[in-house]
């Protein structure tokens, strides 16, 4: 039940299924896009709570954070099999269809609008979150009292390890392959990592990540991993892309507004 949960939040978020094929008309994600610039398209009130949440973090980072930078994702071609470095002038076009403000939410018709042509939801930072949190609900509503979810970078627990005390989670340190660098000790919490080490490819010698800052189209390089503790997994997921693109000074600004929020910065 709880994998079939994952699997109907996925399933509404991807939005690389072919154009024309069934799967592609039942996804929500893939009917905003294509009728961006026409009009506004009903969906699962999911996908209105994921952008919800979206726009509260594009608000809290002033832009750095924003879920309409499909069409820059898919210039650097980082869903396919060839990404590379694009041109000034190409990337210029495609961060002129990223913005917040031309993402129009309606809860009550439950309708997401993109008032221009071209412009692309990416809910990459959102999706696997909300996906795990969604599933832990499950195994709670079926009575399930100590679990563990690892959605890969990001993972939620609830109860205490089998002996009463807590999971025990390490954080990965950048640029290596097997050590630590942390070790959190979680209870009825989330962990979510992003970092530069997880998707990226090397062109001359450079490497680029798939964590873009929207200002500039580039990936953000302020910091090489942010871990984000906080007790909803789709928050933390959001939290953990959101301060990845910001200054750690920034950064952390936000996390020590916010209540049962924690970050580990690299
Ligand atoms: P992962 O998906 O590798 O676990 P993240 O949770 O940090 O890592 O999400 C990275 C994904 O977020 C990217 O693949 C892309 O889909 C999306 N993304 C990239 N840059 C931004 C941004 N500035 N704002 C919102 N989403 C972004
Ligand atoms: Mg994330």
């Amino acid at each position: 039940e709880a994998y079939a949960e994952m699997r109907r939040i996925a399933d509404l978020t991807d939005r690389f299924p072919l154009a024309g094929s069934a799967g592609h008309a039942a996804r929500d994600v893939c009917r905003i896009n294509d009728m961006a610039g026409i009009g506004p398209v009903r969906v699962d009130p999911d996908v209105i709570t994921m952008l919800e949440l979206s726009r509260k973090h594009n608000a809290r980072t002033r832009g750095a954070f924003d879920v309409t930078i499909g069409p820059v994702m898919d210039l650097w071609g980082f869903g396919g099999k060839h990404p590379h470095v694009p041109g000034d002038e190409e990337l210029k076009s495609s961060l002129a269809m990223v913005g917040d403000a031309h993402m129009h939410l309606n809860r009550k018709d439950r309708t997401v609008y993109l008032d221009k042509p071209g412009m692309r939801l990416d809910l990459g930072a959102v999706a696997k979150g909300y996906a795990t949190e969604k599933a832990i609900q499950v195994l709670k509503r079926n009575g399930i009292e100590k679990a563990i979810i690892d959605a890969g970078g990001t993972i939620r627990v609830i109860g205490t390890h089998a002996r009463g005390v807590p999971w025990r989670i390490g954080i990965k340190k950048p640029g290596s392959t097997e050590d630590i660098l942390a070790v959190l000790s979680l209870q009825d919490s989330a962990a979510a990592t992003s970092a530069g080490y997880y998707r990226y490819f090397d062109s001359g010698r450079r490497r680029f990540h798939h964590i873009l800052n929207p200002g500039t189209g580039y990936p953000a390089m302020e910091n090489e991993s942010v871990t984000v503790v906080a007790g909803d997994a789709g928050l933390a997921d959001v939290l953990s892309t959101a301060l990845f693109v910001l200054k750690p000074e920034e950064a952390l600004e936000i996390v020590n507004k916010l209540t049962g929020v924690e970050a580990v910065l690299v």
